[in-house]
């Protein structure tokens, strides 16, 4: 979400003469957008803002124009009015609701003013401000559809930064989506933070349903690929499952977090279902789309995790084989529940059991990549690869894929034979008739 966030900020200060520049010595202003989720993340922010600071200094000493600073994103909301006393040198502290008012919020600032913070939580929504979607997004793009979050999981911040739970309706969903298919996106991903409890309000002045606002969207001409993230397993609707046997745009790759395999430990954080309503939600989508490969995120050394609570968390893994996982050792934050619980797990067990899972999930990825090697998957070509003469993309299982192959394939889709399943991603080749043809037609 944070990219997509990034990319609307782009958007927003494009009219007033803003254009993005790669090289932050070239930049009059630098946004850093945050995320707030895990310890680590916050602290990046300050030592990358100790940096920035060094930067706006020695240009400052070399008589270049002064460099504005602001900070965005979670962090910023978090912190609020602590950050801008801890970096009284920022020009703007502001939340993941108001960056829409970012111009308006550097004009404000002035030397007598000090730091300009807002993360006030608006009753509009921020959507209805935000200029239409204008920058170049690639063939692959992001769109919010829905924010913030009621299930207070007890881990977790999102609730308090992101704020409550907000759909956006159907109809400004479209028109954003159509948007970007006419700008050449030809796969959409669907965000939020609990994107499948998505209800904006449809033009029939009802509540739509993911499924629903998926199948319309499958109906503009030019998508060719769905995706949704992240959804919460308590609210995979029934009519969502059966999406996935019937939509073909609906990509075979779920990202469906569910933290850990004990059930004390999914009670204790709050999670409402046990690891066999989980392993029976598994098999109820794998029955709708038998091809459907599985990512999801772990949290090893939650408070009062035990071995034996990690075994069944190992147990969960293996019995329902994930094509990939994000996993992470419990990270306490101020503010949330399961801080101040009782039964805090030592770093050094929480470092070995993230070894343990991790290395277990990286054999299941392997071996599913594995799978692919000598058979034919389409590719969606999204950018050229990083040595020359080669394009790169992604399969319908969300696989990185190189092949050789011309510049002019990028934005297109390509069917290729799987040579080799590396690391991070697969090596392929199209098949020979596939380049006569092509030839012929160039
Ligand atoms: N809404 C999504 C997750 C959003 S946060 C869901 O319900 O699954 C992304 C991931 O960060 C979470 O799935 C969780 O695994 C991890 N995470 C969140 N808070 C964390 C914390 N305090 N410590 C460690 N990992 C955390
Ligand atoms: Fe956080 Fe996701 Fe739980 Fe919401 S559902 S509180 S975003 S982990």
């Amino acid at each position: 979400m944070n990219v997509y966030d990034s990319q609307r900020i782009v958007d927003v200060l494009a009219p007033h003469g803003y254009a993005p520049t790669d090289t932050v010595d070239d930049a009059d202003l630098v946004v850093v957008n945050t995320c707030h989720i895990r310890e680590k993340a916050a602290e990046k922010v300050y030592s990358e803002l100790g940096r920035l600071r060094q930067l706006s200094g020695r240009r400052e000493s070399e008589g270049k124009p002064r460099l504005s600073l602001a900070v965005a994103g979670c962090v910023a909301q978090a912190e609020g009015e602590a950050m801008a006393r801890r970096a009284p040198f920022l020009d703007v502290v502001v939340g993941p609701q108001g960056y829409h008012r970012l111009p308006e919020l550097l004009a404000r600032r002035t030397r007598a003013s000090g730091c300009v913070v807002e993360t006030s939580f608006p009753t509009d929504s921020k959507f209805d401000h935000l200029p239409t979607a204008a920058s170049p997004a690639g063939v692959s793009a992001f769109l919010t559809v829905q924010e913030g979050c009621d299930r207070f999981c007890t881990f977790c911040v999102v609730p308090y930064t992101r704020g409550a739970e907000d759909s956006r309706p159907v109809a400004a969903v479209i028109a954003e989506a159509k948007e970007l298919v006419a700008n050449g996106v030809r796969e959409l991903t669907l965000l939020g933070q609990n994107v499948n409890a998505y209800h904006g309000v449809g033009p029939d002045g009802r509540s739509w349903s993911l499924a629903r606002l998926l199948a319309a969207l499958a109906e503009i001409d030019g998508v060719w690929r769905l995706r949704y993230t992240t959804s919460h397993p308590a609210d995979m609707a029934d009519d969502l499952i059966r999406a996935h046997r019937e939509l073909p745009q609906l990509m075979p790759f779920l990202h469906l977090p569910v933290q850990a395999g004990s059930d004390r430990v999914l009670e204790a954080m709050n999670r409402r279902g046990s690891a066999d309503d989980y392993r029976r939600l598994v098999d109820r989508l794998r029955r709708a789309r038998p091809d459907l490969a599985l990512s999801s995120d772990f949290i090893v050394g939650f408070p009062g995790e035990s071995d034996a609570d990690f075994e069944a968390t190992l147990a969960l893994v293996r019995d329902v084989g994930f094509a990939q996982a994000f996993s992470f050792k419990y990270s306490r934050r101020p503010g949330t529940p399961a801080a101040v619980l009782r039964g805090q797990v030592a770093e050094a067990v929480k470092a070995e059991r993230l070894d343990r899972l991790q290395a277990l999930l990286s054999d299941q990825q392997q071996s599913f990549n594995a799978a692919f090697v000598g058979q034919q998957v389409e590719v969606l070509v999204d950018r050229p690869g990083r040595k020359p003469g080669q394009v790169a993309g992604r399969t319908a299982h969300l696989q990185a894929v190189h092949f050789d192959g011309p510049a002019t394939l990028v934005g297109g889709r390509a069917v290729v034979k799987v040579l080799a399943a590396e690391r991070h991603s697969l090596r392929a080749t199209r098949p020979a008739a596939d380049r006569v043809a092509l030839g012929a037609v160039a």
